[in-house]
């Protein structure tokens, strides 16, 4: 893939960029690795001075890099300025969190004297240079996620980013420059996929982190894997949202439309199957299909747009595969399932699609829909939408609506998923661990345990 910038919503190339050479990355391992022997000698404070700094800089370019996000991915540009507010408040919180996230921890005394120590620690160091490659749905978000704990933790970032959107990679490697940040501690790299296996089987490069597809989480592990490399994957997911007879069915079916529609549907914690009981069925299919059905699609740069076109030909091309296998198969749309007439001709837009009747041969019901395609499922009970819900490569997070605590209970017991989100969608928070089982990945962002990732978690026993 070319790295440019392609227009999503006129198709236009209006940028091109030429890959670093093979020197080139070499010099940037080489600065990134000179980078980490004194920046991970630096005191939390001095970090988070200059994290603090980073956030107050990207506070001010909010209106401008949402621009360049919108421009090169075609998220609506609200919601990149939203992105852009998100990252600034995960910036702060790790700039005054990760000090005591770090801090080191003391056995109780009983078991220090067990181990014949007459003190013992545990004490989270720095592990190294870290390579992140980083997909373009959330282009600034991905990489902030990773790099405001990871450079908290004392690391240095390289970063490869999807080639679809090199003005927000550029963009990022110069907000922690003009932060004050010492050379070398956050690096973008304008490389293809191919140059990856080479930079994470480079000694002085310590682990990765992708967040992407699977085939590309997969190559990346297995090659770290050959290496010894620790690595954390954020891969796909087919969230359910579970829909109970308790459930308030009004504010289920609105935040249904926001949890699928948001980013045009190219999130991997957007709902994605709702399984619905029976007794709730037509009531909330119906408020559901009606809310996607009105959602304004169109220019992601007009303020007033929720749905804009998505971010690629060929991920246009891939969703209407699906959805077009599922129609062939049987299955029922009750809104959209084409491109929007009059917009359609200009850029890569798919109108918002509800699918009801969807059976186990149809595509949907196996794969990621990475677009705002729902697929509605009709249940008997509780134990029916546990099953579905699981019946599923992917284990992302998961949505449950209902009043009954017992329920709730169950449904935490049995679902395969990193996350539940009861009566609510799921949204990612700096406080909150964020992560899957299954085919979407291993290992935690966020939270202390994201930040833990990546550090040498080093015993100190002394006699
Ligand atoms: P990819 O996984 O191909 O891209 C994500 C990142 O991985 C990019 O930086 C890409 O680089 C890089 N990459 C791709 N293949 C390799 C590889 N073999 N080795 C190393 N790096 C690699 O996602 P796509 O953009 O192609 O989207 C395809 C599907 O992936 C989507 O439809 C969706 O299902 C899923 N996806 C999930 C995301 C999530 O948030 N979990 C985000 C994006 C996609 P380059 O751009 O140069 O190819």
């Amino acid at each position: 893939m070319p790295i440019a910038t392609v227009n999503p919503a006129d198709g236009q190339t209006l940028k091109t960029y030429d890959e670093l050479s093979a020197e080139e990355i070499e010099r940037r391992i080489a600065r990134a690795a000179a980078a980490f022997r004194r920046y991970r000698t630096t005191s939390f404070a001095e970090r988070a001075r200059l994290v603090h700094r980073a956030a107050d800089l990207l506070e001010e370019d909010q209106q401008d890099v949402a621009r360049t996000m919108t421009t090169e991915m075609g998220k609506p540009v609200t919601q990149a300025r939203a992105e852009a507010a998100k990252c600034v408040k995960a910036m702060r919180w790790y700039a005054d969190h990760a000090e005591g996230l770090l801090a080191d921890e003391h056995p109780a005394g009983t078991d220090v004297k067990d181990s014949g120590a007459v003190r013992a620690r545990v004490r989270y160091r720095p592990l190294g240079v870290i390579l992140a490659v980083m997909p373009w749905n959330f282009p600034l978000w991905q990489v902030i996620r990773f790099a405001a704990p990871a450079i908290m933790a004392g690391n240095v970032g390289l970063l490869k980013h999807a080639s679809n959107v090199p003005g927000t990679a550029l963009y990022l490697e110069d907000l922690f420059r003009r932060a004050g940040f010492p050379e070398g501690c956050f690096q973008t790299l304008l490389i293809g996929s191919g140059a990856v296996e080479g930079i994470l089987r480079d000694p002085r490069v310590a682990a990765a982190t992708l967040t992407g597809s699977e085939p590309a989480g997969r190559s990346v592990a297995s090659i770290a894997g050959d290496e010894v490399k620790k690595t954390v994957l954020e891969l796909g997911g087919s969230d359910p949202f579970v829909v109970m007879p308790s459930a308030d069915i009004e504010e289920a079916a609105k935040t249904a439309v926001r949890a699928r529609a948001q980013n045009t549907g190219q999130s991997c914690i957007a709902a994605k199957r709702f399984i619905v009981h029976t007794d709730v069925y037509e009531a909330f299919a119906g408020r559901f299909a009606a809310g996607m059905r009105a959602l304004k699609v169109g220019d992601p740069l007009d303020e007033s747009t929720e749905v804009g076109p998505l971010s690629s030909e060929q991920g246009r091309k891939d969703l209407e595969e699906i959805v077009d296998d599922a129609v062939r198969r049987g299955a029922t749309l009750l809104c959209g399932g084409h491109r929007p007439e009059g917009l359609a001709e200009r850029g890569w837009y798919y109108s918002p699609t509800v699918i009801a009747d969807i059976t186990p041969g149809m595509r949907i019901h196996r794969e990621e829909t990475f677009g705002p395609v729902a697929a509605l499922y009709r249940v008997p009970d509780l134990e029916a939408a546990v099953e579905l819900a699981n019946d599923t490569p992917f284990g992302l997070s998961s949505n449950l609506w209902t009043r009954d605590d017992a329920e709730v209970d169950r449904f935490v017991r049995d679902i395969e998923a990193g996350g539940v989100y009861v009566n609510g969608m799921t949204a990612s928070h700096p406080a909150f661990p964020f992560g899957g089982v299954k085919r979407s990945g291993y290992g935690r962002e966020l939270s202390g345990h994201g930040i833990r990732e990546f550090c040498n978690i080093t015993t100190v026993w002394q006699g």
